[in-house]
């Protein structure tokens, strides 16, 4: 039997807003426990909530990234419920009517191609508290400075049928809400995590299988991990003559595998009911094309970009548009040295791997994007060869010398181009070889084009890296085949 796999993902981003969603409080992470719930937050009696313009903003303009429709009217809802960090005993959501209605979101998977994932809806909600279960001998610790941050909570069809296209979906999602700048997407400090609903289908069935949902997973391989488990178990125990039952579980990535956590509510569990303390929220025209207005480029238009007028592979434009830093610092390499191609290969060749190696984020680079950029200039206007080049890229990583410019002069690696002086070193290292120019002239005419490369490399060396290695070959043979 041949099986099929259906995932949906809830993705609930913390927006960067200040403070929380209904109430002036701090949302900065870090802070002492305790410290930053204010008496709305806690849902005291005789407190009202008001609504944070901030975080509609923000949600309005994921919304008009994703192109969705965004609804005129949306509406809070109470979302009744116990859990010792929810002092209110209610959550305040948008059920019936969220504020940001059906979009879709392009992913690109590893072999480059791109497919189209549906977004059922995005609402605004606020966070709980958190349990904390270490430090207490046995007991919980309750910290409620997480209580009132907004979320975004993201709601995909359920589109995804591997678990590479529910992680590159999560990474889509990641590069959209960091290039808006309405998340730090943060995923260890608990910004970005999901809910991955699971099924499994005999392919070619066209209804679904009973899913399960797994909470809060916090990291794009967990995603794929906990997944890769969760189909396996459904499989086996549907071949087993078992069924799937609809429940909440958990991944525990030391054991690397789901757990059942409870079984599914439904939603007339909750006995949502609008909120009576907050008004609709109605947005106008003329508010959505200001939001609209101020859009930057977005993820998927940059690699679309790349690709169609700076000529990148869809490979390049893939990896240099995934983050906007990374994205910035190549747009700013390919303006100062003129050659996208260029920038592409030093941008993630060698400055990534330097970056990787020291493990920087690209924010931090040594090397600056301008500096870079002059140095690819250098190559590029002969200046100098890409030998030298890499030395030049060394040292300014490690901050001896101001510009490429500077180093080249410093350390002497200004491509020799003058076939006097080329010829001359080769003349010398002709002298002092005679051993293996007499294997040359002896050997098989069709082996000689390989042994030209010890004499290039002791001209190479004789130069210090600095005559141009093209124009070393081309003499070079000359004067070998004249002594034949
Ligand atoms: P609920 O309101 O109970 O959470 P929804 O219908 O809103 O359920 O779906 C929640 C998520 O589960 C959505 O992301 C959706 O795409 C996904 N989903 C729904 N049915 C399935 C299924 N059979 N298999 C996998 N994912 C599913
Ligand atoms: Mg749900």
């Amino acid at each position: 039997m041949q099986w099929e796999t259906v995932i949906g993902l809830e993705v609930h981003v913390q927006l960067a807003t200040r403070s929380k969603i209904f109430s002036g409080a701090s949302t900065a992470f870090g802070a002492e426990p305790n410290t930053q719930a204010c008496a709305v937050d806690l849902g005291l009696p005789g407190v009202l909530p008001v609504l944070n313009e901030q975080a509609v903003a923000m949600a309005v303009q994921f919304g008009l990234a994703v192109h969705a429709e965004i609804p005129e009217v949306s509406i809070f809802d109470r979302k009744n419920y116990f859990y010792p960090d929810l002092p209110k005993g209610y959550q305040t959501s948008q059920m019936y009517h969220p504020i940001v209605g059906a979009g879709e979101v392009e992913i690109t998977l590893d072999d480059d191609t791109t497919k189209r994932i549906r977004i059922h809806h995005a609402h605004l909600e606020e966070d709980a508290g958190k349990s904390l279960h270490e430090d207490f001998q046995g007991m919980t610790g309750i910290d409620l400075n997480r209580a009132g941050t907004p979320l975004l909570e993201i709601v995909s069809e359920p589109d995804m049928r591997s678990a590479k296209e529910a992680a590159a979906y999560l990474k889509a999602i990641h590069s959209i809400v960091t290039y808006l700048g309405i998340s730090d997407g943060n995923m260890a400090e608990g910004s970005m995590r999901c809910d991955v609903n699971v099924s499994v289908r005999p392919k070619g069935q066209e209804a679904f299988g009973t899913r399960a949902e797994i909470k809060n997973v916090n990291s794009f391989r967990f995603v794929e991990r906990a997944i890769a488990f969760e189909v396996e178990r459904q499989i086996e125990l549907i071949e087993d003559g078992g069924k799937v039952v609809q429940e909440t579980r958990l991944f525990d990535p030391e054991r690397d595998e789901t757990r059942s956590m409870r079984t599914k509510e439904e939603a007339n569990d909750y006995r949502y009911f609008p909120c009576p303390d907050l008004l609709p929220v109605v947005l106008d025209q003329a508010y959505l094309e200001h939001l609209r207005s101020q859009l930057p480029e977005l993820p998927a238009d940059k690699r679309a970009r790349f690709q169609n007028e700076l000529g990148l592979s869809a490979y390049d434009a893939n990896v240099l548009s995934a983050s906007r830093e990374m994205a910035e610092f190549f747009e700013e390499v390919q303006r100062v040295c003129g050659d996208a191609k260029q920038a592409a290969n030093w941008v993630q060749g060698e400055l990534s791997g330097a970056l990787n190696r020291e493990n920087l984020s690209i924010q931090n680079s040594p090397v600056s994007a301008q500096q870079l950029g002059e140095l690819i200039r250098r190559v590029l206007d002969d200046t100098i060869n890409g030998k030298a080049a890499k030395q030049v890229f060394q040292a300014l990583w490690n901050g001896q010398g101001e510009n490429a410019d500077a180093v080249i002069e410093a350390k002497g690696l200004k491509q020799v181009t003058d076939t006097g002086a080329i010829e001359a070193m080769i003349d010398q290292v002709i002298a002092e070889s005679p051993a293996q120019v007499a294997q040359y002239r002896d050997s098989e005419p069709e082996k000689r084009g390989k042994m030209i490369g010890y004499f290039v490399g002791q001209v190479m060396k004789a130069s210090r890296g600095t005559a141009n290695p093209q124009q070393v070959n081309g003499v070079l043979k000359e004067k070998l085949d004249a002594l034949l």
